[in-house]
């Protein structure tokens, strides 16, 4: 297999025994994004000197015997979302556009430290918000399966790239969907941890108690092998969780010894009239694939379901305008300096703030903020949310993972859905419940469709009960080959 498609934790293996050079591995990504990216429009920015030089290093510390860290030498990207150090980063937005940080997000330094090569940043729907990735300021990203249909969003590059072998793995971040509905539409698998389980600082906020890390990869192993590098406690983050992180990927090899006492949730309400039939056929296939590998399957309510996505346009909107308060024109370039002022200055008379969807939420956001308004939407759509999550705990008294579709249908075409926000919204309706609830829950692949287009099975577990997903994934994934040997054309 060519070296692109090796797993990431089997690329790092390669390095470790010296049988394949870190530099080796960067040139082979950075000729693939040569070739590749000018029409898949996966990354804003290729940092190549960037990952040559890392790599060399690697590559000296790998000679002298050194332990080079559990992804040394693995060419991994990043949602342009994360800052990372001199190196630009805008979040999807032109009011970002020039930016180069002064630091590195606490994820971005943990995958530096475990010796993964950095090769750059990744398209994103504006701000994070978004399902398709046509939301970005810059430019379009297409589906490498079918590139007249959107990779999903808003970590739209973040799958896209690691489909098409354009890195070894990569992170995302995920509101209310943006790492497992875009893993889905794109084929590979994405994991949104428990809220807290991942650092938050140095990623660029959009809605600050749904906002989570996750990893995206070509094997449930992969994933799993980011997540114990990112996850943990920082002092940086208050909200971050002081628990020990445990060993992910001993969850998917346990995997191999089938589900045996292990109870699924199939909750009803996800599966509505007028979702997509090769969807719930190949959702429901591998449903019945887990209860060949030992786990009982029975069947759950989740009965809050249809207000999700009400509720969550209405927290999100409302912390997204507090949050992008901070980008206020003139003060935000005064801070900067006159330089930094002045080319904001530019950048407005012409034109090039914030996006019509950016906009919207901030102008939605506010409204259900103001006074008089308040307790008839925010404080309505938070008791709301104690509901859903309510749900989540009575039906984690029967079962210990929930199984969902990912999304009610497959990559839909680029243009398909940007004249109706509402339509692209209530595409979220699966994905929205677990961040709502503060639960990790992963997109692992499950089939494609007629037309060759991947599908993906939600995992939703307790709180902190990522190894429990793992262990589901992998063993599904290992009675499955197919799912990660068909390569993406
Ligand atoms: N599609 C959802 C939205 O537009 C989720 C985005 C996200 O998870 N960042 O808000």
């Amino acid at each position: 297999m060519s070296l692109h498609y090796l797993p990431a934790a089997r690329q790092a293996e390669l390095v470790r025994r010296r049988e394949v050079s870190a530099r080796e591995l960067a040139e082979a990504h950075l000729g693939r994004i040569a070739a590749l990216d000018g029409d898949l429009g996966t990354y804003l920015h290729v940092d190549a000197d960037g990952a040559r030089a890392r790599a060399n290093e690697i590559d000296r510390a790998v000679a002298r015997r050194d332990d080079v860290g559990s992804l040394g030498g693995v060419p991994v990207a990043l949602k342009d979302i994360f800052v990372t150090r001199a190196v630009p980063t805008t979040a999807g937005s032109r009011i970002l556009d020039g930016w180069r940080p002064p630091y590195d997000a606490t994820v971005v330094a943990r995958l530096r430290q475990a010796g993964a090569v950095i090769l750059g940043k990744l398209n994103m729907d504006e701000f994070a918000m978004g399902s398709s990735n046509e939301n970005s300021a810059f430019r379009p990203c297409k589906n490498p399966w079918d590139r007249a249909r959107v990779p999903g969003g808003s970590s739209g590059g973040s799958a896209a790239s690691v489909a098409a072998g354009l890195a070894a793995a990569s992170l995302g971040t995920d509101t209310g969907g943006s790492v497992r509905q875009p893993a889905s539409l794109s084929g590979v698998v994405g994991v949104k941890p428990t809220y807290g389980r991942v650092s938050r600082y140095g990623v660029i906020a959009f809605a600050s108690s749904l906002d989570q890390v996750g990893p995206l990869g070509r094997t449930v192993e992969d994933a799993a092998l980011l997540l114990e590098v990112i996850a943990g406690h920082d002092p940086l983050d208050a909200t971050s969780i002081p628990a020990i992180v445990p060993r992910y990927r001993d969850d998917v090899a346990r995997g191999a010894d089938g589900l045996g006492g292990l109870v699924v949730g199939l909750p009803r309400e996800y599966f509505v009239p007028g979702m997509d039939a090769e969807v719930e056929r190949a959702v429901r296939a591998a449903v019945a694939g887990l209860e060949t590998l030992g786990a009982r399957v029975r069947e759950i309510a989740l009965p809050h379901t249809e207000y999700a996505v009400a509720c969550y346009y209405l927290v999100a909107t409302a912390e997204a305008s507090s949050n992008l308060a901070r980008y206020d024109g003139v003060r935000y370039g005064l801070r900067r300096g006159d330089a930094g002022a002045l080319a904001d200055m530019y950048a407005e008379t012409r034109g090039a703030g914030f996006g019509a969807e950016v906009k919207r939420r901030i102008m939605l956001g506010t409204y259900v903020l103001r006074s008089g308004y308040y307790d008839a939407y925010y404080r309505k759509a938070q008791q709301v949310r104690t509901l859903i999550k309510r749900d989540f705990e009575r039906a984690f008294a029967e079962v210990d993972v929930v199984a969902t579709p990912v999304s009610p249908t497959p990559a839909f075409r680029l243009g398909e859905k940007t004249g109706d926000p509402l339509a692209m919204y209530l595409a979220d309706i699966f994905t929205i419940s677990a961040p709502l609830a503060g639960l990790p829950a992963m997109s692992v692949p499950c089939g494609f469709t007629a037309a060759g287009l991947p599908i993906g099975l939600q995992l939703i577990g307790r709180t902190l009960d990522e190894p429990t997903l793992f262990r589901v994934a992998g063993a599904y994934e290992a009675a499955n080959e197919w799912t990660t040997r068909r390569p993406c054309p």
